[in-house]
């Protein structure tokens, strides 16, 4: 799950942020600049949730199990957009997009919350249209910049927004931040290699010559399994979908999707993406992950 937790050396710009929810005072737009790999999208998504979380923590991280955590942190939370360059810039159709929702009051949440990576990267049009939209926004709007390079934005642009800034990585912290990395990757590897044979070799029956420990490998740690195929599952959307390759979290295992995608009618992919995300709700009612995970292979199967 997206969190501040997961960011390394950030103590400071972080404890700015949560302190902005915890005396009311969000802005409407912040600047968010420093190197590449210091965890600034990261920490923008875990402020999102946060902002919005219906269920806040006295520490003021996001809960990640509300709808509001969870709709953020998977991308299809009606009040919460992220932008990136498309072949390496910002235009300003792309800006135009945000405009034609941002007068819209959120439907869901207290406040409507706009990703802009790479900011540096906008054409002078999309950045003059940004400007406007700075100039007045919405009482519920929030606009969070992220940039390595602040000084290629409009010095207009850069005079709204509040600045947080994010430190270059020491050694030991990026050392850390390489440790979790391959930890975090061995575990999804993993998950996703087992549901590749679950599926290969008929589901069910599969499951039931899987032996108890490999069950309860899964099952112990649920909720990460569960994120990682609500990670595969969405990649197979996006393939089918037409989306490009760069929107992908496992672009490495392209081949493997598009194997995958073809048992799949999209109806079905968003019903398994349905149950998956109500998954954290369930435990919280104390529902066994083993039950759990035997009507996801269920959903899964031929
Ligand atoms: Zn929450």
């Amino acid at each position: 799950m997206i969190n501040f937790d997961a960011v390394v050396g950030q103590e400071k710009p972080i404890q700015i942020l949560k302190n902005l929810i915890r005396f009311g005072r969000i802005g409407h737009a912040y600047l968010f600049t420093g190197p590449e790999g210091t965890g600034r999208k990261t920490v923008a998504i875990s402020f999102a949730k946060a902002v919005n979380c219906l269920n806040l923590p006295e520490k003021y991280d996001p809960c990640n199990y509300c709808s509001n955590c969870l709709k953020t942190e998977k991308g299809i939370h009606s009040d919460f957009h992220t932008i990136s360059p498309l072949n390496s810039v910002i235009t300003i159709e792309q800006i135009r997009e945000i405009k034609e929702t941002i007068y819209w009051r959120p439907l869901e949440n207290r406040k409507k919350i706009f990703i802009i990576s790479d900011a540096h990267k906008m054409t002078l049009a999309a950045s003059n249209s940004l400007l406007k939209i700075l100039e007045e926004p919405p009482s519920y709007a929030v606009l969070i910049l992220i940039t390595s390079v602040p000084e290629n934005l409009l010095p207009t642009i850069l005079s709204r927004c509040h600045r947080i800034s994010f430190q270059p990585l020491k050694k030991a912290e990026q050392k850390e931040i390489s440790n979790r990395m391959g930890r975090g990757s061995e575990e999804k590897n993993k998950y996703i290699d087992w549901v590749l044979k679950a599926k290969s070799e008929q589901p069910f029956s599969y499951f039931f010559s899987t032996g108890e420990k490999e069950i309860k490998d899964i099952t112990d740690s649920f909720l990460d399994f569960t994120e990682v195929m609500i990670l595969w599952f969405r990649d197979i959307l996006f393939l089918q979908l037409g989306l490009p390759q760069n929107t992908l979290s496992f672009p490495e295992r392209i081949d493997k999707i598009k194997d995958f995608a073809q048992f799949y009618s999209e109806e079905r992919i968003i019903a398994i993406l349905d149950y998956l995300t109500q998954i954290p709700e369930k435990m919280e009612k104390y529902i066994n992950p083993k039950i759990l995970l035997e009507n996801f292979i269920l959903q899964i199967g031929d």
